[in-house]
């Protein structure tokens, strides 16, 4: 990993390469790499869950210690990604589908509370951090970049609700957010969801661009709520499910 050297003060041009950068510039404390690698095997299901977290060979994989190992387990566990038990270690989380249903819910909520708080403030250099960060998602998409996307549309999501200014909402959808991480992940492998998402995104853009809060709100909802439509319909892994309710 490269490290920069801090010669310039000034805030660097707005590229595609710089926002879809997925770490950092500045180094940043090893339990905190660690939980973001963790984060994304979580998400796209290296780890499953209800798996226990073998910690030698999590160490191994990231070329850690135990100590930071540790330390990232109680970042993931404050966020709902894994439950640590005493003499057992960490678990990956299993919600059950009424804590999905319901934390989709509640995400939606803030989300679109965060959509119709960001209109009142953003300026037009923040539209068009949007707007390339948009571009880059929809072009992983066209291309069945599953990963690359869907960091992509993270980034989309959480910058949405930095723009919103309310600390107490940010934080909130930070500690909520994560959990259901993999389940927003699999449901764009539900037949024609992928396409459907990028299609509502394009919405939100607009929605934004043109300062409408309401607009923008009833489509995170709506977005947040197709999402969950798509969780019901298949497995943990994104397979179609048979048995599911919404049939
Ligand atoms: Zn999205």
């Amino acid at each position: 990993m490269t490290e920069r050297t801090d010669t310039s003060r000034v805030a660097p041009p707005l590229a595609a390469t710089e926002l879809t950068q997925q770490r950092p510039q500045r180094r940043r404390p090893l339990h905190e790499e660690a939980a973001e690698r963790l984060r994304d095997m979580i998400v796209e299901g290296e780890l499953a869950p209800g798996e226990r977290v073998r910690e030698q060979a999590v160490c191994d994989r990231l070329g850690l210690s135990r100590t930071p190992l540790r330390e990232a387990m109680k970042v993931l566990a404050a966020e709902g990604l894994v439950t640590l038990q005493p003499n057992r270690g960490a678990t990956v989380a299993d919600l059950s589908p009424a804590d999905i249903a319901d934390t989709f819910k509640v995400i939606g909520a803030l989300e679109a509370l965060a959509g119709e708080l960001a209109v009142e403030r953003v300026d037009d250099d923040d539209i068009a951090e949007m707007r390339v960060l948009h571009y880059q998602m929809a072009l992983h998409q066209t291309r069945g970049e599953l990963p690359e996307y869907f960091r992509l549309n993270q980034r989309v999501h959480e910058r949405l609700v930095e723009l919103s200014g309310n600390q107490v909402l940010i934080e909130t959808y930070r500690q909520l957010g994560g959990r259901i991480q993999r389940q927003r992940f699999v449901a764009n492998r539900w037949a024609g969801r992928w396409e459907q998402a990028m299609h509502e995104h394009e919405q939100m853009l607009d929605a934004l661009a043109a300062r409408d809060g309401r607009r923008l709100a009833d489509i995170l909802r709506l977005h947040l709520d197709n999402k969950l439509t798509a969780v019901e319909h298949i497995d943990r892994d994104g397979r179609p499910r048979h048995d599911a309710a919404a049939d």
